[in-house]
């Protein structure tokens, strides 16, 4: 275990909790409850057996965030209330994500496919065919919303809806040890993600500010960065968010020639690269998805235009 806020622990994911995998908090208090198991499997089999867990709760429905739910099967799981649905109905994850946008009702027919399967073939750089997602979306104990508070016994855990990521993805503040879990508004190098049909990148900035102006001393992001001090926090967001602006730069050095969005899409600008979007079905999708957040904002800013389906710059410094 990483570091204590009195009795909220942090267990630590694969790859310093790089995706797929996430930080855990574990609630070791009078209810013992865990937040987002996507740390490493071992540890959360431990802390399960050596605990009644009696909840889990998901802060979204994303792989990373919820593929450890099947560790705990006495335990209630608990998602927030817009994105229940993805556990009543597991088609809506597929089309939260963006499956059904960029690939139809097929590419959603497949996904059901493959994650039913015992050892599947996977994709090489996303879980998208990962047998997990289905024993994480199989059951659902409740949900919360935004503003509700629990209590654990010393642990008061107060809901903060932060949308953008994805419609529901809640913050989860706890005003007595003065900390807030900001699970993906992680401040990571790569920067935000808004690629999913459910993602919108002017809330995800909106919710990215509002967590600055929180009554607490520490942060704790859900991947790689960890636990840093308010000041840092407010520092690090402006860093982070200027990511946006510089995928749109590079968008519109690309788009000095007319391209389609499937075009643009196969540049791999956000992530990383052709090589990813070529040979990942679901990398293409993030990318062609974050791409329509970023065309969207410079379409209304003027600075792109479109044309026989085809974008173009209008201004480029
Ligand atoms: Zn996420």
């Amino acid at each position: 275990m990483l570091q204590e806020f009195g009795p909220i622990k942090l267990l630590e994911g694969q790859r310093n909790s790089h995706f797929p995998a996430c930080r855990s908090l574990f609630i070791d208090d009078a209810e013992k409850v865990i937040i987002d198991p996507g740390a490493d499997a071992e540890t959360l089999r431990y802390v399960n057996n050596t605990n009644t867990i009696s909840r889990v709760f998901n802060t979204h429905y994303h792989f990373d965030h919820i593929r450890g739910n099947g560790l705990f099967p006495q335990a209630h799981i608990l998602m927030n209330e817009i994105e229940a649905d993805c556990f009543q109905d597991r088609r809506n994850i597929p089309r939260r994500v963006g499956v059904q946008e960029v690939y139809g009702e097929k590419g959603i027919e497949e996904w059901l496919f493959y994650i039913q399967q015992k050892d599947p073939p996977q994709t090489p750089f996303s879980p998208s065919r990962n047998p997990l997602w289905f024993s994480a979306s199989s059951r659902l104990g409740g949900t919360y919303k935004d503003g509700e508070v629990f209590t654990f016994g010393k642990v008061e855990m107060e809901v903060i809806n932060s949308p953008g990521h994805s419609e529901g993805h809640c913050c989860l503040l706890f005003p007595k040890q003065r900390v807030v879990y900001t699970t993906d508004i992680d401040l990571t190098a790569w920067g935000p993600y808004y690629g999913g049909s459910d993602s919108d990148i002017d809330l995800f900035i909106t919710s990215a500010h509002a967590l600055c102006f929180l009554d607490v001393d520490y942060y704790i992001t859900g991947h790689e960065v960890g636990v840093i001090a308010k000041s840092e926090f407010q520092r690090r967001v402006d860093e982070y968010l200027a990511i946006i602006d510089q995928r749109d730069v590079k968008i519109l050095r690309a788009l000095q020639e007319p391209l389609t969005i499937d075009d643009l899409t196969r540049l791999g600008i956000t992530y990383g690269g052709s090589h990813y979007v070529a040979n990942d079905p679901w990398v293409f999708m993030w990318e062609k998805m974050s791409l329509v957040q970023n065309l969207g904002r410079l379409l209304k800013r003027g600075a792109i235009g479109f044309l026989d389906g085809h974008f173009f710059a209008v201004n480029v410094d």
